[in-house]
């Protein structure tokens, strides 16, 4: 499978580490076990452990917990939940814009309140300060990943400018990037891209189900005979819309990917 650019771009924010499962009465069960997992046998786990080494989450130890957007998914959790730590009580003026950032709501319209009241003089000016301290990174970071997502992956990009659209509905931010996605659905270029996207997706839930040949033995439908042939089906639908993305939609990012895809799985 091709890397998933979410993930990519989610991992930035964490320290990897990889424990290497040592054998039953091994190292690693024992730590993860201390660590709060319920299993003691080996599974397939992801943790997020603060700087202190508490443990923040556990991914859910099946194999789902490995397919990239669910485990994505529940990285960014962390991401996301780290922003509106705010303290509401903590707030005697801006009682509701304090409200609406800890919980999240109307955010747009708070967003602009704020960046309103900030640039006066006083208490209320001091509240609105700190509150956007805490907003603004929140919400510049998640224009910077709908930015850089541009060139790499425009669908995603686009998606993330949506949402950006829908949150930060009344702020400026907000704003212009209801203009970009307006400008992107008008845009020829991108319009094949999301064409292009569509088939793709299609091709990679297929990929999911293809079937090994023998259970002990890994799926490989590039060179092994017997799973071509348990797949035949499958492949031969997945080269074909494959081919019709390289052809059809050919310089967007998608028949890049495709063409990636089509030589990784020997389908020509
Ligand atoms: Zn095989």
């Amino acid at each position: 499978m091709l890397p998933d650019p979410q993930f990519q771009e989610t991992a930035k924010s964490f320290v990897r580490v990889n424990l290497h499962y040592n054998g039953l009465g091994g190292s690693i069960i024992d730590w993860t076990m201390k660590a709060g997992s319920a299993k003691d046998h080996p599974s397939v786990l992801g943790f997020v452990l603060d700087p202190e080494g508490k443990t923040l989450g556990i991914s859910k130890g099946d194999a789902s917990t490995y397919e990239p957007r669910g485990f994505t998914q529940w990285l960014a959790s962390f991401q996301n939940t780290s922003f509106p730590l705010i303290d509401p009580s903590a707030f005697t003026l801006l009682k509701k814009e304090a409200a609406s950032v800890a919980s999240r709501k109307k955010l747009g319209a708070t967003l602009a309140t704020l960046r309103e009241k900030a640039g006066g003089e006083g208490d209320e000016a001091a509240e609105a300060k700190q509150l956007l301290e805490k907003v603004l990174p929140y919400a510049e970071w998640k224009w910077s990943q709908a930015e850089e997502a541009k060139e790499t992956d425009p669908v995603a990009s686009y998606e993330r400018f949506s949402e950006i659209a829908k949150e930060l509905q009344g702020d400026e931010l907000g704003d212009r990037a209801d203009e970009i996605v307006k400008a992107l659905k008008k845009d020829k270029a991108f319009k094949d891209e999301l064409a292009a996207h569509k088939i793709f997706a299609k091709i990679e839930a297929a990929a999911t189900k293809l079937k090994k040949c023998n259970v002990s033995k890994p799926l490989d439908v590039a060179s092994c005979d017997a799973c071509r042939v348990a797949n035949r089906g499958a492949l031969a639908g997945m080269a074909k819309g494959l081919a019709k993305i390289v052809k059809k939609h050919d310089g967007t990012v998608t028949a890049g990917k495709a063409a990636t895809l089509r030589d990784a799985l020997n389908l020509k």
